[in-house]
């Protein structure tokens, strides 16, 4: 007789669990193998949503991923979708950095904390002549006592403030690696660890005994490399920005495909889980729904945020919850605007700009969304996204959408010069999407504390985790994360099978 199928429980329908089910899917084929999504929410995707709205398109949550962390780009050909990956715009690669009264040109060269050019950072006028002379003597700044020995020792974490601070100074960490780091981790740079996200910096010191030689050496590789293997010519920012691709009708789009692929997955919306136990009558997950309803499962694949994790756990895994409420979260909004071309002085010559802490405007960011990608809106139109609150300006997340907009809408119109018209509204749409506690702060230790997340997750047996909280919080790399915790699915149920 044919044995039982064996169950498997995805909780959470965001990118990780979609991509988890997806390859779960792949690697049991012929194989007998349930597999099931629940999803406390209406709709899949959990942070990616795209709309489309008077000829425009609006990304609400995410709006492209990189390409060199290849998980991302793979999952789409592995979807059929080679035809629809776009790169960002050819003109008009570049950046700006928000001062009192107006946009600077990001340096050119320079890499989140850091410049891979001496010559750029002096020539820019984001820094005064003192900044850029303490920046400048980066090169010069003696390793930290850990990183003497030439080698990145395993416990060693950092927070970026400190890193930057001690090399390249105060001011370059308010004025350029603050707002450009909080573009992407909306975090706290006096918490954040170097360790969990940026850990290449780390290396160049301990091996080069400065960043800045560390990053130009890398550059100089990955120009070679990239400008042969992308076809692109030009300079190294250039080539940098043809990294970021994103599907050509928006991130919703790669969920959509996900959601037609899954033939031979059950999908539960609406399906919000309460509580998770192991039952020792049958060793099976017992995982019940907030509606009173329960499913049985083999094993449970946890992807949701491991804040809400943390809650599901605390019966049956308290010490696994108290480790997962230690990964803190932020929330933040997006307003997406339409706006009529004509009515913005501003060339919109790049891709957008980031607000420094320091400044305390609304804006964290903002970015010209329908000059980044082609297409995402009529000639007369221009979409720009603006971005509010992360773990400097919770605040924010307390003001009505109605307030958000005027708000945000007065920053932009400050750096970007928007006229308003005498009557009505001076913008033709605003959407306001919010993600509360969606984006997983990364503190230091946060390696440390993955590990030991893992190591009593693993003690319960049949519990697989995996998402942003965890290794990465960009969309290719909860797509890896995703990958590796379905193979260790399938080796776990199946390894007896494929071995006798
Ligand atoms: C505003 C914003 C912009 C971003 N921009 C980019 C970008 O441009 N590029 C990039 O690479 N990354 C970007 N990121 C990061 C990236 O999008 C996310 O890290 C990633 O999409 C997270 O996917 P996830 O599936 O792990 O989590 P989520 O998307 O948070 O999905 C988790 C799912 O679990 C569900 N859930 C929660 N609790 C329960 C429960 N009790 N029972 C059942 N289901 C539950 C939720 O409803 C949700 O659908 C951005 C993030 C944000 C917030």
């Amino acid at each position: 007789m044919m044995p039982p199928p064996k169950k498997v429980v995805i909780i959470g329908g965001g990118i990780s669990g979609l991509a988890t089910a997806f390859h779960l899917q792949q690697l049991s084929k012929g194989k007998p193998l349930e597999i099931s999504i629940l999803e406390a929410s209406s709709r899949l995707g959990g942070v990616i949503e795209t709309v489309n709205s008077q000829g425009c398109l609006l990304e609400c949550g995410p709006d492209s991923m990189l390409s060199t962390k290849p998980a991302g780009v793979r999952l789409m050909k592995e979807l059929a979708m080679d035809n629809e990956i776009v790169e960002t715009c050819q003109e008009n690669r570049r950046a700006f950095i928000a001062t009192d009264d107006c946009l600077l040109p990001v340096p050119d060269g320079f890499r989140l904390l850091a410049p891979a050019s001496i010559a750029a950072i002096a020539a820019s006028p984001c820094l005064s002549l003192g900044g850029k002379l303490r920046a400048i003597c980066e090169p010069l700044v003696p390793r930290h006592d850990a990183l003497s020995g030439g080698k990145l020792p395993d416990d060693f974490d950092e927070s970026l403030s400190s890193f930057v601070r001690r090399r390249l100074g105060a001011e370059t960490l308010e004025m350029l690696a603050q707002p450009l780091f909080s573009g992407i981790y909306t975090a706290d740079p006096e918490k954040l660890s170097m360790r969990a996200t940026m850990p290449q910096f780390l290396e160049y010191e301990a091996e080069f005994g400065s960043v800045v030689t560390g990053l130009r050496r890398a550059n100089a590789k990955n120009s070679n490399n990239d400008g042969a293997n992308s076809g692109h010519k030009g300079n190294a920012e250039s080539v940098r920005y043809s990294m970021f691709v994103a599907p050509e009708r928006g991130m919703g789009s790669l969920v959509a495909a996900l959601e037609k692929n899954l033939t031979g997955v059950s999908i539960h919306l609406n399906k919000a889980v309460k509580n998770l136990s192991m039952q020792p009558a049958n060793n099976q997950w017992k995982i019940e729904i907030i509606d009173g309803s329960f499913l049985e499962a083999d094993v449970i694949v946890l992807c949701l945020p491991a804040k809400a994790l943390a809650k599901l756990l605390q019966k049956a895994a308290p010490d696994a919850a108290l480790l997962l409420s230690q990964i803190s979260y932020a929330s933040s909004a997006v307003i997406n605007f339409i706006i009529e071309r004509e009515n913005i002085l501003h060339p919109l010559d790049g891709f957008g700009f980031v607000v420094p802490a320091k400044l305390r405007r609304t804006l964290i960011a903002a970015s010209f969304s329908s000059v980044k990608f082609k297409g995402r809106a009529p000639a007369n139109l221009a979409v720009l996204r603006a971005f509010v609150g992360g773990a400097l300006f919770p605040q924010m997340m307390e003001l009505s959408d109605a307030e958000l907009c005027r708000r945000s809408f007065a920053d932009l119109s400050f750096y970007l010069s928007i006229k308003s018209p005498a009557r009505g509204r001076p913008f033709k749409e605003a959407r306001v999407s919010r993600w509360y506690d969606s984006m997983p702060q990364y503190a230091v230790g946060h390696k440390v504390l993955v590990k030991k997340i893992d190591d009593e997750i693993g003690k319960l047996g049949g519990a697989y985790f995996c998402g942003a909280a965890y290794d990465g919080v960009g969309i290719p790399d909860c797509i890896a994360d995703a990958e590796r915790t379905a193979n260790s699915v399938i080796k776990s149920l199946f390894a007896t099978q494929i071995g006798s």
